[in-house]
């Protein structure tokens, strides 16, 4: 049940609504340590757009670039 994770290098959209704001995240792959985690995408009006992010496993910090339906991390020494 829980093994979408695994290997799995597509990115994932969903939709939350939060306080009538409907927010959308993606998965993303960090760049360092490779774990797979949630950021918060901004609004389609504001896209596209790249922001600084830090991993949530490593903390190390990366590139998150975020173009339509596409968001995917970047690692900063690249
Ligand atoms: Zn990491």
């Amino acid at each position: 049940m829980m093994a979408r994770h695994m290997g799995d290098t597509s990115r994932l959209i969903r939709s939350a609504a939060v306080r009538g704001w409907r927010m959308e995240f993606a998965e993303v792959t960090c760049p360092t340590c490779f774990e797979v985690f949630e950021v918060a995408v901004p609004p389609p009006d504001e896209l596209p757009t790249e922001f600084d992010y830090d991993c949530e496993v490593c903390c190390r910090p990366m590139l998150i670039v975020c173009a339509g339906d596409d968001v995917h991390a970047k690692g900063l020494a690249e």
